[in-house]
């Protein structure tokens, strides 16, 4: 019988672990915690948003190759992965695509991983952490600072270093570093963004719908010729913008910059760039079912129709009141001048619309480890084996889950990615662990 010891009780560690032993290893899973799961009891704003419906559920995930994260997905897809808790007594429903317990519990998924290990006989070791690793011969050898645990076979499934309070210190980095493993650079993602500007403390709060496009962008020399005085004499350098990533959805103004689900989505490009207030923008369409003509046309009627009154009540059906001293300083207006002045001047009626469609600003970086829900980076996937996910340095080695350099959109994407990626190294394991070794 094959013995498998899994490092690490989140969500791909237990799958790893169920796995195995259901293939017939006999499975001892350490945790540096006292409880198994944490994570995931915070995931979905406590709800656990399981999975994804998705059939594609690699095009929603970065970091590796598309190609190396579609042939581990394959192995547990997503209506696997509902049937999977269904057996286990965990039924669940869909809303918009994201997949959730009928619970609406993340306790219940845990609850439901963690009976399947008692039934299967798995060895849960709690509050124990792994601080080395090694092989002797053909024989893995696990320490904490006062036990060593031996194996055919060790799965590392660690997570990352995004929210560190459940136990995901990053440690998981070094015990893979031990065993010759490269780890490509590790940042926050799903998180909020930081910003520059001082006008963040009064819209604090404030929520609205928007579409942001993230853009890197590069200045160019200002062009020499006819025509092109103004940008010489500005000494404004012109730019050339190139399109990241857009979203829609809720945007949430923070007293540092922003928040909400769009911004998690864009969250990871920013915190991947070396220099973000250089290259990056970020642009906010605050009224995206309005076309810019449509705009124009329905704010210079109102304007005409309100004639002496101030700017403000122009707009106050269209934006938040606290966003609006902001708009109308973008545009280079104040609340003080008339719907009168604006009616009549084109370039004014222009500059509004652009500064409502177009909000610009610019990225700082991203909240820390503490805040963030996952981590870009991990593990190199060129060094590990996509139908396994064994260790391509060290047979009887294997990764699951967030360690490794794969990161998903929220959805459901990232636990999606663990239960997958557990999957198949804990089949892999049980299946061949040092029987491999030559
Ligand atoms: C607030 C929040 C909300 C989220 N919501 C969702 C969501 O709704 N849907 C979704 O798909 N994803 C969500 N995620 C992301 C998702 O939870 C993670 O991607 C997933 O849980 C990662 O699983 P994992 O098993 O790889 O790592 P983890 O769950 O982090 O588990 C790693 C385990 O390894 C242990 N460990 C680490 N190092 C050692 C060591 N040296 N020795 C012993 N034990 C060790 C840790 O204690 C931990 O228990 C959310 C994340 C957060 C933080």
């Amino acid at each position: 019988m094959k013995r498998v010891i899994v490092v690490g009780a989140g969500a791909s560690g237990m799958m790893a672990a169920i796995t195995a032993a259901k293939n017939g290893a006999a499975v001892t899973v350490v945790d540096a915690m006292d409880r198994a799961g944490k994570k995931i009891l915070l995931t979905g704003n406590g709800r656990c948003n399981l999975t994804h419906v998705d059939e594609r559920p690699e095009e929603s995930c970065f970091g590796a190759e598309r190609v190396w994260i579609r042939e581990v997905m394959r192995h547990l897809m997503p209506e696997d992965v509902r049937r999977f808790f269904l057996e286990l007594g965990l039924p669940t429903f869909e809303k918009n695509g994201y997949v959730y317990p009928v619970t609406g519990q993340s306790s219940s998924v845990t609850a439901v991983l963690t009976s399947e290990m008692r039934r299967l006989k798995i060895k849960l070791k709690l509050s124990e952490k792994i601080l080395a690793l090694e092989k002797d011969g053909t024989i893995w050898k696990v320490r904490t600072d006062s036990w060593c645990y031996e194996g055919d076979a060790v799965i590392l499934a660690c997570g990352s270093k995004a929210a560190p309070r459940t136990g995901s210190d990053g440690s998981g980095y070094e015990l893979a570093k031990m065993a010759g493993h490269r780890i490509r650079a590790v940042q926050p993602a799903l998180t909020p963004v930081l910003c520059e500007g001082d006008f963040f403390q009064a819209v604090a709060g404030v929520r609205c719908r928007a579409t942001v496009s993230l853009y890197r962008v590069t200045k160019k020399e200002p062009r020499k010729g006819p025509g092109r005085e103004s940008e010489k004499e500005s000494g404004r350098k012109p730019e050339e913008k190139r399109l990241i990533r857009r979203e829609s959805g809720e945007l949430l103004w923070t007293g540092y910059g922003v928040s909400g689900i769009l911004v998690f989505q864009l969250s990871r490009f920013i915190s991947t760039s070396s220099s973000p207030e250089k290259e990056l923008i970020l642009e906010a369409d605050l009224l995206p079912d309005l076309s810019e003509e449509d705009l124009a046309g329905i704010l210079r009627m109102k304007a005409k129709a309100l004639g002496q009154e101030k700017l403000p009540a122009l707009l106050a059906g269209f934006l938040n009141e606290k966003l609006i001293p902001v708009i109308l300083k973008r545009a280079g207006m104040t609340k003080k001048n008339s719907c009168e002045e604006m009616a009549g001047d084109r370039e004014l009626l222009g500059r509004l619309v652009w500064s409502i469609k177009h909000f610009r600003l610019i990225p700082r970086g991203t909240k820390s480890f503490d805040t963030c829900q996952v981590c870009a980076g991990g593990v190199d996937t060129a060094q590990v084996d996509c139908r396994t996910l064994e260790s391509g340095l060290q047979s009887g080695l294997y990764f699951a889950g967030e360690i490794l350099d794969v990161d998903g959109l929220c959805g459901g994407y990232n636990l999606q990615w663990a239960w997958a990626s557990g999957y198949t190294a804990g089949r892999a394991a049980a299946q061949s662990g040092s029987a491999k070794i030559s």
